[in-house]
């Protein structure tokens, strides 16, 4: 299959599904292959693993087809366009898409709590950093036993 039938492929989907043109590109990328298409939010264009087809043929094809379509139609449309969004779930459930793609950047992963705090062993200088404020009367040192100290780290030293 060339590109250029995948481009009318996904014209007809669009059509016949979402009842709005797609009218940007559709192209095979032969790179992807943990991940069935792309949908790119600046360009609009959509990529579609050419393994998939050969490995699914053209049934699960068509499903990615359409679940790079709902990201395209509702990010065009200023709805919720994200795996998360009520919106894109909604309307993958309608038209039947599959539920699969790793196409865009999710923002599940959330950022680490940093280290904010620092004990210190007065006998022999080990250090353990903390995420919480913690009584160093409570804790001893590891490796020797000795007291600690908590120091509270300024932005700058944080690891
Ligand atoms: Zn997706
Ligand atoms: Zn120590």
């Amino acid at each position: 299959m060339t590109n250029e039938m995948l481009q009318q492929w996904v014209e007809r989907v669009s059509l016949q599904y979402f009842g709005r043109p797609f009218k940007h590109q559709a192209t095979f990328n032969g790179r992807l292959k943990a991940t069935g298409g792309r949908y790119f939010t600046k360009s609009h264009h959509i990529e579609i693993s050419p393994h998939q087809l050969e490995a699914f043929g053209k049934e699960e094809t068509e499903k990615i087809i359409k679940h790079e379509l709902c990201h395209y139609h509702l990010h065009l449309l200023r709805r919720g366009y994200r795996h998360r969004d009520a919106d894109f779930k909604l309307l993958l459930a309608q038209v039947g898409g599959s539920r699969f793609c790793k196409s865009l950047p999710e923002r599940t992963a959330r950022k680490p709590i940093p280290h904010k705090y620092k004990l210190i062993c007065k006998r022999c200088g080990m250090e353990y950093l903390r995420k919480r404020k913690v009584d160093p009367a409570k804790y001893v040192c590891g490796k020797c036993r000795g007291k600690l100290s908590l120091i509270m780290l300024d932005i700058e030293d944080m690891p």
